[in-house]
């Protein structure tokens, strides 16, 4: 399990700076979460301006 971005992201780059265990980087088009890294702390959803991460 781990969270996931859809392609609403915007790519402002708050959920990166949010993530406790820096599992978000920024790809080409949108950011992406490392499901290896992901805890499902849920903060990227919460601090998400758009609603683009969600639980996988
Ligand atoms: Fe990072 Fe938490 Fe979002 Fe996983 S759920 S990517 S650990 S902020
Ligand atoms: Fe994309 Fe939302 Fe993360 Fe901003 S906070 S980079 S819009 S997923």
């Amino acid at each position: 399990m781990a969270y996931v971005i859809s392609d609403e992201c915007i790519s402002c780059g708050a959920c990166a700076a949010a993530c406790p265990v820096s599992a978000i980087t920024e790809g080409d088009s949108k950011y992406t979460i490392n499901p290896d890294e992901c805890i499902d702390c849920g903060t990227c959803e919460a601090t998400c301006p758009v609603g683009a991460p969600s639980a996988n």
